[in-house]
């Protein structure tokens, strides 16, 4: 494998992207209700925050690039649900979010020492779906090129994506190991273009897909031996 290059996934790959949404939607929802004790808005649930949120995204696709705008307005739709539209206050609601997502996001534990470990190595680069970028999450100066699908506007697994990441890297796609947890946008991207991939399956997951990953892994630090370095 003649591999200059590791481009990794961000969300559930480098940190828990669920968790930190759904903290940060717990906080919101407790603020929301602070302003507005009506029946409606105590009956709301952090589930239901995700589905108006999804939802939108989903009417929005294509049209609206940016995760944050699309964050916004299901704020605003939010309170319209519990009868209560009010822009402003969507706003705020918005900025106790936006507080919570970058300020109590984790890198999961192996993200450091893997990195460490490949960096005098390889070019790293963080190749993402989300609006995680590296200064929110303390990985800043960590990666040579860096690849928003909301800056770009086209997303994994859409080969276009990975073509643009590779000649940010300044490699062939050959060259160009991907990592990430997802099966479908990450692996499956990967193979299309003709990039090794590995799958992170940090649950252990059945794959029950026809995707095949070059290499699956339980957690990052089994990176370095798949690309010929010693174990950590
Ligand atoms: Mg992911």
């Amino acid at each position: 494998m003649q591999i200059s290059t590791i481009s990794f996934d961000g969300d559930m790959t480098l940190w828990d992207f669920l968790k930190v949404m759904r903290h940060s939607l717990e906080q919101t929802l407790a603020e929301l209700q602070r302003q507005v004790p009506t029946q409606r808005a105590l009956e709301l649930t952090v589930e239901k925050m995700v589905a108006i949120r999804d939802q939108l995204a989903q009417e929005m696709k294509g049209e609206i690039w940016s995760l944050l705008e699309i964050r916004r307005r299901a704020f605003e739709r939010t309170l319209e649900h519990v009868g209560h539209p009010d822009k402003d206050l969507a706003a705020h609601l918005n900025t106790v979010y936006r507080k919570h997502r970058y300020g109590d996001i984790e890198l999961y534990p192996d993200v450091i020492p893997t990195f460490d470990a490949l960096a005098p190595h390889f070019k790293l680069g963080l190749l993402s779906n989300g609006n995680t970028y590296p200064e929110r999450c303390g990985l800043e100066g960590r990666f040579a090129f860096v690849v928003f699908s909301q800056d770009v506007q086209v997303e994994k697994p859409d080969p276009k994506i990975f073509q643009i990441t590779a000649e940010r890297a300044g490699c062939e796609l050959s060259q160009m190991l991907h990592v990430g947890d997802s099966l479908k946008n990450d692996v499956a991207g990967a193979k299309n273009v003709g990039a090794p991939s590995i799958w992170l399956n940090r649950e252990g997951i059945p794959n029950d897909t026809k995707i095949q990953p070059d290499y699956e892994i339980k957690s990052l630090t089994e990176i370095p031996t798949i690309v010929g370095l010693d174990n950590l």
